[in-house]
């Protein structure tokens, strides 16, 4: 197991996530890396203070943090 390049990927993840949430946090339209679909952040009322980021076609299906 190298876990140097597992908490590489997370962390990658992570910033990837905060970089997406501030998008949409502007307003930005953001497009699937797989799809080239647009994006929709849903709130999830079940999972209070988290969203999911997806496309129509469910290649992209990103949980965010939205707490603080
Ligand atoms: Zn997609």
């Amino acid at each position: 197991m190298d876990f140097s390049t597992l908490n590489k990927k997370a962390s990658d993840s992570f910033a990837k996530q905060r970089n997406l949430l501030k998008k949409l946090a502007k307003g930005r339209t953001l497009y699937c890396e797989t799809c080239k679909g647009v994006l929709t952040l849903d709130l999830q009322t079940d999972q209070p203070g988290k969203g999911v980021v997806r496309c129509k076609n469910g290649c992209t299906d990103i949980i965010l943090e939205l707490g603080s």
